[in-house]
């Protein structure tokens, strides 16, 4: 039996239809992010049924199973998120969201299923596993920090994690792909906002008035000089103004101008110097004007950081399963994740899976209403998944 049954490739494959049908029926029931109550109970089902110790109402909807092993060995995480996004389905398909302005448009509903199918196959490998396998449904990846919220709670614990894996199914690579990157993938996000106060006044009087909007002008112009001038071109960042609002009449200067935007680094070094520019240009750009600044700045989420030993042994799974042809190693992105919030307590690795297929029509950007994947990459997603885990846990 060993040698058929450790082939994860024809395994996952044999789970295709039941993989499909899990997904299709996560898409047709999107939840916000802390709202998935359905899909939660779907997943804690399953994974009573298989035999597994579940917690629900982890951060909310946050599900967590455990399958011991029958061996002593290392505690294996692999993270899922759950959430769906405010997005109207354009999709004319049949497994169509049924809920109007919500749309799984992210590709949750396939990482959902495929939790779900490595459940189930763990579970024929008991009786020679080591250690735990902790699977853990997230709430609330879309900008709510759900895996902070689950890391407050405790979920790092009892038993504490010796590895994370986590995967997002990825339409930027075409399916049959694999990225594993062993560094930096995802950005630091921070969000900061720039109250520029002036005096207001008379559209025809300006010299009795300190235009905010001069300065605002001024300080949006400037900010590009802060990772052009300031930031080392060996590293990377963003820094990105999203909103300005000022006035409400052509004829009247206002007294207040409010600034919005994120800045996205890899490095902390490289934030602690795009946080101190930019306050320097902001506050030396409204003195100029005779104005004054006030800015916030809020870190969101860390960089995600893989781990080069995990990184390794998750590469080594991707070229088992779709040849070493097919896994590359470029897949950076200025985006965050709050898988981060792992990532930064138990080393791991978050890859790429690629899930589109432009020959069909399913390339659609992530976030956007026709979004849709190559439900090929459900299968495949297992199987790297399977050999990773039994890289640990299993050594065959
Ligand atoms: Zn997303
Ligand atoms: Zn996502």
């Amino acid at each position: 039996m060993e040698q058929q049954d450790t082939n994860f490739k024809a395994r996952s494959e044999a789970l295709r239809e039941q993989l499909i049908a899990w997904r299709r029926d996560f898409h047709q029931h999107p939840e916000l992010g802390f709202q998935e109550h359905r899909s939660a109970g779907v997943i804690a089902d399953h994974l009573r049924g298989l035999g597994y110790r579940v917690q629900t109402g982890v951060a909310t909807t946050g599900v967590v199973g455990l399958l011991e092993g029958q061996q002593p060995g290392p505690v294996v995480m692999l993270r899922f998120d759950m959430d769906a996004l405010p997005v109207a389905e354009a999709n004319e398909v049949p497994y169509a969201s049924r809920n109007a302005e919500v749309m799984h448009a992210c590709g949750h509903d396939a990482h959902m299923a495929m939790g779900m199918g490595v459940a189930a196959l763990m579970v024929s490998y008991r009786d020679r596993m080591k250690g735990t396998l902790k699977l853990v449904f997230q709430p609330g990846e879309e900008g709510m920090n759900g895996a902070e919220v689950m890391v407050r709670e405790g979920v790092l614990e009892n038993p504490r994690p010796d590895v994370v894996l986590a995967a997002h199914v990825w339409n930027e690579k075409p399916i049959g792909t694999v990225d594993v990157l062993p560094a930096a993938v995802m950005a630091a996000a921070d969000k900061w906002t720039c109250t520029v106060r002036g005096k207001g006044g008379h559209g025809a009087a300006p010299h009795q008035t300190v235009d905010p909007i001069v300065a605002a002008a001024q300080i949006v112009t400037a900010l590009q000089t802060v990772v052009s001038r300031n930031v080392s071109p060996l590293e990377t960042a963003v820094l990105t103004v999203g909103t300005i609002h000022g006035g409400n009449a052509f004829n009247v200067i206002p007294a207040q101008v409010d600034l919005t935007g994120t800045v996205r680094t890899y490095n902390p070094r490289v934030q602690q110097t795009v946080w101190q520019r930019m306050r320097a240009v902001m506050e030396n750009g409204a003195a100029a004007c005779g104005a004054e600044v006030e800015l916030e700045i809020t870190p969101l989420t860390p960089a995600v950081v893989n781990d080069a030993h995990v990184s390794a042994v998750v590469r080594a799974a991707a070229e088992a399963v779709v040849g070493a042809e097919n896994v590359s190693a470029d897949s950076r992105t200025m985006g965050s994740e709050d898988a981060a919030f792992f990532l930064n307590e138990v080393p791991g690795c978050y890859f790429f899976l690629g899930s589109a297929n432009a020959a069909r029509g399913l390339n659609a950007p992530h976030h956007n209403p026709y979004f849709d994947i190559d439900e090929d990459v459900l299968p495949l997603g297992v199987a790297v998944f399977m050999h990773a885990l039994a890289h640990q846990q299993f050594p065959f």
